[in-house]
């Protein structure tokens, strides 16, 4: 079914434990990860585009991911990621999607306002709930580069606050330290800077770049209002493990699918394990 509306971020919030975002580049992501949450029983959000939509083509991806979400007996939220363009945002949610990420972390500050203000408007049209992007955040979504160092644009928790009230966001990507992808040094979050921010602002709070984070790191930013954790280039690796293991099978029979299916199963399964991470947690365990 799919997942609208805060309640679930807003819940996640409160209790300390976060929902999953997860990229769909194509019909296999798509299924591998809403066989995730369906075993785990858990929500989970699916990010499907705007970076995927070169793939996978628009419109497709748009119907692979609503569709999935729609059947799925676990609540999928379908939401937009890094949306630079309103005209994107305005197609997704007039598809349907259950949220959208217009980022303008890029743009100066007042303008970063202006267009979030504006997709916040369009997406109150839709039933749809927004996340917006303060501070910088370095890497790339969508591939790991060697070499990416530490962001040192953290985000200002003073211009978050005033951020978040000028244009009603519901939830706020943060950089606090994080990258995007893998890095070749174990990242370090500024946990306190983290607070200081979640002191200041009153909506739940993202975190992109977490494949790899130390578990401890993770929990941390957890307690510090963390709602919504983005976690892409372990599935992305996973998938391309398993899909080189199974190569010298599938090539004889000259057997695609085969590849196809452990590429699926693989992204399920690493999928599954960062639900778990983020899951709410049994009494006495370390925060
Ligand atoms: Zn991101």
């Amino acid at each position: 079914m799919l997942l609208r509306g805060t309640d679930a971020l807003k819940e996640a919030a409160a209790a300390g434990h976060a929902l999953p975002g997860f990229v769909a580049y194509n019909l296999e992501t798509v299924q591998g990860l809403t066989a995730a949450a369906e075993a785990a029983g858990r929500p989970v959000i699916i990010r499907a585009g705007s970076g995927p939509f070169k793939h996978a083509g628009r419109e497709a991806l748009i119907r692979l991911a609503l569709d999935a979400a729609a059947r799925s007996t676990a609540p999928l939220g379908v939401h937009l990621d890094h949306g630079r363009d309103l005209d994107e945002i305005t197609v997704c949610l007039e598809a349907g999607y259950t949220s959208v990420m217009v980022d303008g972390s890029h743009l100066p500050f007042v303008e970063n306002i202006a267009v979030t203000k504006e997709a916040v408007r369009r997406a109150r049209d839709h039933g749809a709930w927004v996340e917006a992007e303060l501070g910088a955040l370095p890497g790339d979504e969508d591939v790991s580069t060697d070499g990416v160092a530490q962001s040192t644009a953290m985000t200002d928790p003073q211009q978050a606050a005033e951020f978040v009230a000028a244009t009603g966001v519901d939830a706020l990507a943060v950089a606090v330290g994080n990258v995007h992808g893998f890095t070749k040094h174990p990242v370090r979050l500024d946990l306190e800077w983290l607070a200081a921010i979640h002191e200041a602002v009153p909506v739940p709070l993202v975190l992109h770049g977490a494949s790899g984070l130390p578990v401890e790191e993770l929990h941390g930013a957890l307690a510090r209002g963390v709602a919504k954790v983005n976690v892409n280039a372990e599935l992305r690796r996973a998938c391309l493990e398993a899909t080189r293991v199974t190569l010298p099978s599938a090539l004889p029979g000259s057997d695609v699918v085969s590849l196809w299916a452990a590429g699926r199963d693989a992204v399920r399964d690493a999928a599954l394990e960062v639900i778990g991470r983020l899951s709410p947690r049994p009494a006495g365990a370390d925060a």
